[in-house]
């Protein structure tokens, strides 16, 4: 195996909070970047995986990973290899579990993305990602770049977690526009889905990460307009 090959773990589409279709993100990912694989993670579903699957198996373009952002009780979590929809609202550690039942891979999303929105009556946490439990489940792996726009220092806190720990590092954009695909991303020995699986599961992977161009930053600052998951971020820093 000479090639490394380049893998988003983490993307979005309209099944979920995500911008584009499953079809624009496999055209987009096949034609503007160096991917050769994409997981399609939509919170808590997995019809936009199926459907990015189907376009692509069809079309050629680059091999799809059946995915879901799971939300457990303590935070996000990327299940990767699925063949069923795992749902929400169990424990992180049950969570874990039923994604390696069904021979999947684990990981901790964005675990140190922790965030305080303020309700008119009082400041509430919002918790994205399940923290120090990173460290402590059965994980196959921790996000340590994901490319939204202020994730500097959580993507600091979740390397320091997974270098002290020796748990596997990977990285992916959380894309909701197109424009973010790719710019987080995870190097492998090898191309294909298998070899990609082999390489999260033996501590082979390198997370990757490229800047955003202005204007991406831009775009992604419209869909933040929409979504509060930004205005959240802006109000931690
Ligand atoms: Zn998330
Ligand atoms: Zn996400």
């Amino acid at each position: 195996m000479s090639r490394r090959g380049l893998a988003d773990l983490h993307i979005h589409t309209t099944y979920s909070d995500g911008w584009p279709t499953p079809r624009d993100v496999v055209d987009h990912a096949a034609a503007e970047t160096a991917l050769d694989v994409i997981a399609i993670t939509d919170h808590d579903t997995i019809e936009g995986a199926l459907r990015a699957a189907e376009y692509a198996a069809r079309t050629a373009a680059l091999r799809v990973v059946i995915g879901e952002e799971v939300s457990s009780r303590q935070g996000h979590i990327l299940g990767l290899f699925l063949t069923n929809r795992i749902r929400p609202g169990l424990t992180a550690a049950h969570t874990v579990d039923l994604i390696h039942a069904q021979g999947g891979v684990a990981i901790a999303a964005h675990p140190f993305w922790r965030t305080q929105r303020l309700t008119r009556r009082r400041r509430r946490r919002v918790v994205h990602g399940v923290g120090y439990l990173a460290g402590e489940l059965e994980f196959d792996a921790i996000e340590v770049e994901n490319s939204t726009p202020g994730m500097a220092l959580p993507n600091l806190l979740a390397r320091r977690l997974a270098e002290a720990t020796g748990i596997t590092q990977v990285g992916g954009s959380d894309g909701h526009i197109l424009d973010a695909i790719g710019r987080g991303a995870t190097s492998f020995p090898g191309t294909t889905p298998r070899a990609l699986m082999t390489a999260l599961l033996n501590g082979r992977t390198r997370p990757e990460k490229r800047r955003y161009t202005s204007l991406g930053l831009v775009r992604y600052m419209a869909w933040g307009l929409l979504h509060e998951r930004p205005r959240e971020l802006a109000a931690a820093q």
